[in-house]
C-alpha cells in the first residue's frame, strides 16, 4: 500500500511524516505519474487557490478527479478541503468538485483566524483535539455528505468542518499538527474495507 501526499504547496510534509508514523509507505506527489503510484491521496493545508492553480499546471485536476471517481481514498485538510469541494461562497478558483459541499474560505473572521478546539466526531470514542488556522467551514452539504464533526459559532449556529462522502474525508482544521493519526488512519482503513 502506498499513500500519496500532494506536494505543490503547503505543509505536505508533515502528512508524510504522519503516514510514516503509522507503518504506511509515503510518497510526494506532483505528477499524474506519481499519482498512478499511489493507492490513497491526502491534500494537505496551506493556501487553496495556489495549490489549485499549480494542479492545473501540473495537468492534476482531471487525473484526480478519475481516480476519486474509481473510489481512491482522499483526505483532504484545510485548503485540501476546500480544493475537493465544489464550489465556494466567495467565488471561482480551481476545484475538484469531488465532494459535495460549498465552503466558505477564512469562515472564522479575523479576530479568532486560529484557534484549537476539542471537538466530538462521529465514530471516535474520544475526542479530537483540533488546530485551525485561518480555517474554512461548510456552509452546505449535498445528501451524500455526513458530518462528522462540527463547531458552534458565537451566535449558535453549528458549522460542519469534518466531513465524509464515501471514500473522502475533509476536515477544516490539521489533524497532522497535533500527532492525532486517527483520521490518517481512518484514510488507510477505507482501502482495507474493500
Ligand atoms: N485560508 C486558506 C485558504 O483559503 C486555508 C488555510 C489552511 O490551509 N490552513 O486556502
Amino acid at each position: 500500500m502506498n499513500a500519496g501526499v500532494l506536494a505543490l504547496q503547503g505543509d505536505f510534509r508533515e502528512h508524510i511524516a504522519i503516514l510514516r508514523s503509522i507503518g504506511v509507505t509515503a510518497i510526494e506527489v506532483r505528477t499524474p505519474d506519481e499519482l498512478d503510484a499511489v493507492d490513497v491521496l491526502v491534500i494537505p493545508g496551506g493556501e487553496s487557490t495556489t495549490i489549485g492553480k499549480l494542479a492545473e499546471r501540473y495537468g492534476l485536476i482531471e487525473p484526480i478527479r478519475g481516480r476519486c471517481s474509481e473510489g481512491m481514498p482522499v483526505l483532504g485538510t484545510c485548503a485540501g478541503m476546500i480544493f475537493l469541494a465544489a464550489s465556494t461562497v466567495s467565488g471561482h478558483q480551481p476545484q475538484l468538485g469531488v465532494l459535495d459541499a460549498v465552503v466558505e474560505r477564512n469562515a472564522f473572521g479575523r479576530q479568532i483566524d486560529s484557534f484549537e478546539a476539542d471537538l466530538d466526531v462521529v465514530g471516535l470514542d474520544s475526542p479530537m483535539h483540533a488546530v485551525f488556522i485561518r480555517a474554512p467551514w461548510i456552509d452546505k452539504v449535498g445528501a451524500d455528505v455526513s458530518v462528522l464533526a462540527s463547531v458552534t459559532d458565537p451566535v449558535g449556529v453549528e458549522h460542519p468542518v469534518l466531513v465524509r462522502q464515501g471514500r473522502i474525508l475533509a476536515s477544516s482544521f490539521h489533524p497532522e499538527l497535533t500527532g492525532d493519526t486517527r483520521l490518517h488512519q481512518m484514510l488507510v482503513d477505507f482501502l482495507d474495507a474493500g
